[in-house]
């Protein structure tokens, strides 16, 4: 456990320690009003975010120069038949490497980790992160045999099976780019894509309205979106499972839904998720808030992705993984618009 710690610690504070600093040099970009609700003053500069077919065209570039540690899967589709972008990470050549005595042997099973991101149109910063996180993993790649970078970039590889769904919501963010709409957050139907699974669905933190940021849909999974998380973990047993957004210097431990927080229920291992969610707050500066979402937040969230892994699918990734959500923001005092995007 203590070696799934570290690896994983390793893996996140890429991703986390990135978005507090990127979100610092980039708030100027979008420039949130505090005056005009769901409202924008500026448009993003897309000299320094990714838009949509970069996106694209950059993940499938790294994918194609890193055919032994990355395999892309564009199987899975949102409802317009956009890729969701399914970024498979590992050391695949390393499953029986000899051992000390140049015996062959198999590598002793790997920390297998799932990382959500883009669930959310207009959450720009995760993803911002991601690319960070992917420089960073493949740096030592074509480095120097045994550098400190070849090192680095083998070593972490070869203890990690990571998934990474690098575009839950490719239509939101389509819709936003044509539109203009920087605050629009939903699919391509305005539904929530994180209030749209079967945990607490339908409680009173989500919202049946049409227009709503909440919108939880007609019915759990209504939205295709959904379908490559709940793919994904019928393949595969996971350690953990994060969730990206950006809004708030916050890391959640489920459960978020308005009914845990009635029972002040817990997670069995809300222990070790805890002592995840520490660590990775201490990494960045000021220090994330961290704590079980209902505890951390004056309001609920019904339906969300990372209550429904550690409520549902938690003999699937196993009872002993860690589920948590990640948001990051300009500062902790920032009060604009999206500074209501908790949970989100
Ligand atoms: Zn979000």
């Amino acid at each position: 456990m203590a070696d799934f710690l570290r690896t994983f610690i390793l893996i996140s504070r890429f991703a986390v320690k990135w978005m507090s600093f990127v979100m610092m040099c980039l708030s100027w970009a979008v420039g949130i009003s505090n005056t005009a609700q769901r409202k924008e003053n500026y448009l993003p500069d897309y000299n320094v975010y990714h838009n949509l077919s970069k996106i694209y065209s950059e993940i499938s570039e790294i994918a194609e120069r890193n055919p032994f540690y990355m395999q892309l899967d564009n199987t899975y589709v949102s409802r317009h038949g956009r890729s969701q972008l399914l970024l498979h990470i590992s050391n695949f050549s390393d499953s029986h490497e000899p051992n000390e005595n140049g015996q062959p042997q198999w590598t002793p099973s790997k920390v297998r980790i799932l990382f959500s991101f883009g669930e959310h149109a207009r959450e720009f910063f995760p993803i911002e992160s991601l690319f960070h996180l992917l420089r960073n993993l493949t740096r030592g790649i074509h480095a120097v045999r045994d550098s400190p970078e070849e090192l680095f970039s083998r070593k972490l590889l070869s203890k990690v099976d990571l998934f990474i769904i690098v575009m839950l919501n490719p239509d939101g963010r389509e819709y936003i780019e044509k539109t203009h709409n920087y605050c629009w957050r939903g699919t391509s139907t305005g539904v929530d894509v994180n209030r749209n699974f079967n945990w607490n669905y339908g409680g009173e933190g989500s919202a049946s309205e049409t227009g709503s940021e909440e919108l939880r849909g007609p019915q759990p999974f209504s939205e295709p979106e959904c379908f490559v998380l709940l793919d994904i973990t019928k393949k595969y047993s996971f350690d953990a499972f994060v969730s990206f957004h950006s809004g708030i210097r916050e890391i959640y431990v489920p459960f978020a839904d308005s009914e845990s927080r009635r029972l002040k229920r817990k997670p069995t291992n809300i222990e070790l998720m805890m002592k995840l969610a520490k660590k990775m707050a201490e990494i960045t500066e000021p220090h994330f808030v961290y704590g079980q979402a209902f505890v951390v937040n004056q309001y609920t969230a019904d339906g969300t992705i990372f209550d429904y892994m550690a409520g549902i699918k938690k003999g699937i990734p196993t009872d002993q993984s860690s589920k948590l959500e990640i948001s990051g923001s300009s500062s902790p005092s920032h009060l604009g618009a999206s500074s209501a995007d908790v949970i989100r």
